[in-house]
């Protein structure tokens, strides 16, 4: 690691400016970036799928704890910076040029590929809806280590009865377990963001029997579209719910906000058994 060129020369070498419309803002700190890439274990010879590497700092540290990684990034500019961090590599880093929510990421990564990245804002809760909302569970990806505003990152790991909880909380909990692994200051991007952010580390669990991700995904959708409404109202449009919440004995002039993660999967049962 310590032959690599500093980041900041190759940052100015390839002109590297920070673009705000692809989100980008750049971590530098060797450091902070190798306890990033510390926390989904150890990553000696495991596949990692990298979302918007930017000029590699994050790519190094992954490559420097040992894994093989399959990099994607949209911006043009950076692509020669990558290819020079992967012939530092040699058959490490796997560099696709391209839009992340364009691709489909089981074409390039291996099944069991832990994904790691500090994504562009704007794009990072769609990719995560996206990972946590695949069909085949366990997934292809073998854990998630994502960058997010702290207040994203509070609402995917929020608990009932907090204003922070909603429907990421309940995607994000109800078949995965989702924490806050870091905390990150603002000053520790360049340029630094307006917001503090966070990690959240997601492992995917066993999948709770008899519930299908449409089900909940609507379910959630409805209940939380109209989190200030009671159940008989939010959920009325939703077929099945209103007698599932009888079924279950769940009141119904309760709100989104009051049920747990376990009582989303109870009633998505019970409305996926009213289809059938
Ligand atoms: N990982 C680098 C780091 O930690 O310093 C860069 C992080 S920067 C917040 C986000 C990166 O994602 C930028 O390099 C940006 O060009 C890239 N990016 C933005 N939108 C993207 C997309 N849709 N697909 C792939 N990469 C994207």
């Amino acid at each position: 690691m310590s032959s690599l060129p500093p980041l900041r020369d190759v940052i100015a070498r390839h002109g590297l400016r920070a673009n705000k419309a692809l989100g980008q803002n750049f971590l530098l700190d060797g450091q902070l970036l190798a306890r990033i890439a510390a926390i989904p274990g150890d990553l000696d010879g495991q596949n990692v799928y990298e979302v918007g590497p930017g000029p590699g700092g994050l790519t190094r540290a992954l490559l420097g704890a040992g894994a093989y990684v399959v990099a994607v990034e949209r911006d043009d500019r950076c692509i020669a910076a990558l290819e020079e961090l992967s012939a530092l590599f040699p058959g490490k880093l796997t560099i696709v040029p391209g839009d992340a929510l364009a691709i489909d990421e089981t074409e390039i990564a291996a099944d069991g590929t832990h994904i790691v990245a500090n994504l562009p804002y704007n794009i990072g809760t769609a990719l995560l809806v996206r990972w946590l909302t695949e069909e085949k569970w366990q997934p292809w990806w073998r854990s998630l280590t994502l960058m997010f505003q702290e207040e994203v990152a509070r609402r995917i790991v929020a608990r009932p009865g907090s204003p922070a909880y909603g429907r990421l909380s309940v995607l994000a909990q109800w078949r995965s377990a989702a924490a806050i692994a870091l905390k990150v200051h603002r000053s520790a991007f360049v340029p630094p963001p307006k917001v503090m952010s966070a990690i959240v580390h997601v492992t995917p669990k066993q999948a709770p029997d008899g519930v299908d991700v449409q089900t909940i995904g609507n379910l959630t959708q409805a209940a939380f579209g109209q989190r200030r409404k009671m159940l008989r109202q939010s959920l009325k449009n939703l077929p099945g719910a209103l007698e599932s919440l009888d079924t279950l004995g769940i009141d119904e002039t309760r709100r989104a906000e009051t049920l747990s993660v376990d009582e989303y999967v109870d009633l998505a049962r019970a409305i996926g058994a009213t289809a059938r």
